[in-house]
């Protein structure tokens, strides 16, 4: 049977274009009408979303909106009015849609108000003997899931990282929008604005190429007898501003900030990677002075190549956990890697994955 599938999406707060993510999970939808068959439209929510429209004009879909002011920021109940409204006009069986943190407030809802099935954190789509199957990890990235449903409309939130962007050249496209009645109480919530903490919402990039995590032995002891806290950050500040990479911690690192111990002064529990804290995706991933212990390992799932350094031969990274071991003290190679990076001829600091880091 010939599938509706929907393409959701919301532009960016702080302006009318689409996430990357909204990117990559248009190119896993385009995928899945390829396999299925069907017709794809595309959804849009936002304050203004002509621009978002134009940059998938390439497709050639239909584009339904719910734009205005009411639904420039996240809030619950009029983005899930927006949602239940774009569903309804476009009557789709399957819903693809990024699980950026405003939609995954939402899109259960959706399904309940559409008597539908939802599955989030969705890594892959496959058509399996004509089958729509949806794979998502559960245990902390141990277990793989194979998810089919009979469900319908079966909406499904696929996770940032697990597919390549669609690319296409914008174009100017019709699109057509609908008008969401929206009962008082949606609009009870206002938006005031975004308080987040200084230091993660600085040095996390998932679009990083490498992950730099930092474990407890950066506050540790050293050789001398003593700890080497400010050379440890401006070292650490250092090669993150030069090489652009994403910022992780050991839990041990970050509990220690939560104790009030002597700290990086830049890391929080935001950056925690492993079995409680996140699990990024990037191509490349370097740890220092962190021991490669199995809770922290698992947020290392996804990271393409490992490399660690430690003063530790028996550390767990020597166990099978990375592809290079650094025997070595991570002070050293650090500083050795900075001057290198610093060295480095001008033009290919400025093709760098470029950020400026504030402390
Ligand atoms: C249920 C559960 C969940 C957990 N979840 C997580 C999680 O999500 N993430 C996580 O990280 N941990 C997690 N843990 C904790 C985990 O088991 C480890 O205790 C923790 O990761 C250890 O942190 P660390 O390696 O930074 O510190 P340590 O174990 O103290 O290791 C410090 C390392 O630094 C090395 N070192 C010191 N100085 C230098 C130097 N100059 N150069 C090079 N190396 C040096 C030492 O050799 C040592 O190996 C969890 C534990 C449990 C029980």
């Amino acid at each position: 049977m010939s599938q509706n599938i929907l393409f959701l999406a919301h532009v960016e707060e702080s302006g009318d274009t689409l996430p990357k993510v909204a990117y990559e999970v248009l190119g896993a939808a385009l995928d899945t009408v390829a396999q299925l068959g069907g017709k794809l439209t595309v959804g849009l929510v936002g304050e203004s979303v002509q621009n978002a429209a134009n940059s998938v004009a390439a497709i050639g879909a239909r584009i339904i909106a719910a734009s205005g002011a009411d639904f420039a920021h996240p809030r619950y109940a009029s983005d899930a009015a927006a949602l239940e409204a774009i569903c309804h006009e476009a009557s789709p069986q399957i819903v693809i849609a990024p699980a950026t943190s405003r939609f995954l407030r939402v899109l259960p809802a959706l399904a309940h108000r559409l008597k539908g099935s939802v599955d989030t954190h969705i890594t892959s789509l496959d058509v399996l003997d004509g089958v729509l199957t949806a794979k998502r990890w559960f245990y902390r990235q141990r277990l793989e899931a194979a998810i089919q449903r009979q469900g319908r409309p079966w909406i499904l939130a696929l996770d940032s990282g697990c597919h390549a962007a669609w690319a296409g050249t914008p174009a100017k496209t019709d699109v057509q929008t609908i008008s969401v009645s929206l009962p008082a109480e949606a609009n009870r919530t206002t938006f005031m604005g975004v308080r987040a903490p200084i230091t993660g919402a600085q040095t996390i990039r998932p679009d990083a190429k490498l992950l730099f995590v930092a474990g407890a032995g950066w506050c540790k002891k050293q050789a001398d007898g003593q700890t080497h806290l400010p050379e440890a950050e401006s070292l650490i500040l250092d090669f993150l501003r030069q090489s652009g990479a994403s910022l992780g911690g050991s839990k041990s690192l970050v509990d220690q900030s939560g104790d009030n111990q002597a700290v990086l002064g830049f890391m929080s529990h935001l950056n925690q990677v492993g079995q409680t804290g996140a699990t990024p995706r990037h191509p490349k991933g370097l740890s220092t002075c962190c021991h490669g212990e199995e809770p922290h390992v698992v947020g290392w799932r996804f990271i393409n190549e490992r490399r660690a350094i430690n003063l530790d031969p028996n550390c767990g990274w020597a166990r099978g956990k990375a592809d290079v071991l650094y025997v070595a003290d991570a002070f050293r190679v650090l500083a050795k890697l900075n001057s290198l990076l610093t060295a480095r001829p001008q033009e290919r600091r400025r093709d760098r994955d470029c950020v400026n880091y504030k402390h």
